[in-house]
Formats: C-alpha cells, structure tokens, sequence
C-alpha cells in the first residue's frame, strides 16, 4: 500500500530535479563568460603583435632606405672631390671609398627585399588574425546572446517550477518533506541526484547500500522507510 503522500513527494522531486537541472545550466555561465573573455583577450594581444611586428619593419625598412640614401650621398661626393684631385694615390684611395659604398649599398639593398618579403608576411599575418577576431566576434557574440537568453529563460522557469512547487508542500507530512529538503538541500548533495528513491534488488536506489531484510519487509508493506545508510525516503520499487 502506499502512502497518501507518495505521489505529491513524487511531483515535487521531479519539479526539484528540473530545478536543479536549470540551476546546474545557470552555473556554467560565469565560466562560459570568463572563457569568451579569455579568448577575446588573447586575440586582442595576437592583433597587437602582429601590428607591432608590421611597423618594426616598416621602421627596419626606413631606416635601411635612409643608410642607402647617405650612401650614395657619399659615393657622390667621393666623386665630385675625384675632378680635384690630382695624386694617383688620393684618387685611387677615392675609389676604394666609392666601391666600399657601391659594396655597402648592394648588401643593404639585399637586406631591403628581405624586409620587404617579411613586411609582406607580416601584413598577411595582421589580415589573418583581423579575420580571426571577426570569426570569433560572431561566434562570441551568439555565445552571448545564448547565455543571456538562457539566464531570463532559466530564471523564469525556475520561478513557475518554484510556484508550483510551493502549492504541492502541504500534501506531504512536514517531517517527511523536513527529511527530503535537508538531504536535496545537503552542501555535499548533488542535488541533480533524487532522495526519494526505490529500493532495486534489495538496495538504496541512492547510495546502493544492501537493506536489512526488516526495512525491505517495511518498504512491502508501505511504511514510511528510510535507508539506514544515508537517509534516503524509499518508495516500493
Ligand atoms: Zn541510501
């Protein structure tokens, strides 16, 4: 036989299951915005090396076209000074100097279509992760959207479950419900987990722990039972 009560502890710990399903869903939020956060912040320092890679080189590049230029400035006045002088010695002197500056500007040139190819992969690289970031501000974005949806949502349903919860209270014994609510409310409960439960085969459809014969004759019969072990409302499974 059952007790009068056993259907309504039955509705109200489906409610309280939906409930904590809807809670647990809640919790994930903060880590869910803290990973959004993360990601955002790792992107804003990638665009920020790549922006700063870009005008090291552009800095590499100005700098070489300007040692290029005073070179050839130099060549020219080695030049220029060759009309004056007379002295085999000066002059050949003088035009180790240009073919050192001739020298000079060739490596420097080599080194300036280097820069210009890592300038090229670098303004690829900025594009990339510009491309990145929009990708992510989209997916971020629904993510966000998902999350605030969910929290009006969750909260609301939780309110309707809640009130349909306090109207069924009353059909149930205070102790009874005083017992179910400090197990469900427990620290160390998972509340996703039910403390009105059958006994299968002999054991508590909580924990598993085997029954003593006597709360197995008493579950039959349709007393009210607890598990000796922890606590649990057993109903005949
Ligand atoms: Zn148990």
């Amino acid at each position: 036989m059952k007790q009068s009560w056993e259907s309504t502890l039955f509705d109200i710990q489906e409610l309280d299951l939906k409930i904590a399903a809807l809670e647990a869903n809640l919790a994930t939020h903060p880590g869910r915005l803290d990973a959004i956060k993360k990601q955002f912040a790792e992107l804003k320092q990638r665009k920020e090396n790549a922006a700063q890679k870009v005008t090291e080189i552009q800095l590499a590049i100005r700098k070489t076209e300007g040692q290029i230029e005073d070179l050839k400035k130099r060549k020219k006045e080695f030049q220029d000074k060759t009309a004056l002088i007379r002295s085999n010695e000066e002059y050949k002197a003088a035009l180790t100097q240009m073919a050192l500056c001739d020298k000079s500007v060739s490596d420097l040139e080599g080194a300036l279509v280097e820069y210009m190819d890592k300038l090229e992969e670098a303004l690829q690289q900025q594009k990339e992760v510009a491309k990145i970031i929009e990708d992510a501000k989209v997916v971020g974005g629904a993510e966000l959207e998902t999350i605030e949806r969910e929290r009006q949502e969750n909260k609301k349903e939780i309110d309707a479950l809640n009130a349909q919860r306090q109207a069924l209270v009353g059909g149930v014994p205070t102790d009874i419900m005083g017992r179910y609510d400090r197990l469900r409310t427990a620290p160390s409960n998972n509340r996703l987990r039910p403390v009105f439960v059958p006994v299968v085969k002999d054991v508590c459809g909580r924990c598993k722990v085997k029954q003593t014969p006597q709360t197995i004759i008493n579950v039959r019969k349709g007393l009210t039972t607890f598990c000796s072990s922890c606590g649990a409302i057993f109903y005949e499974g």
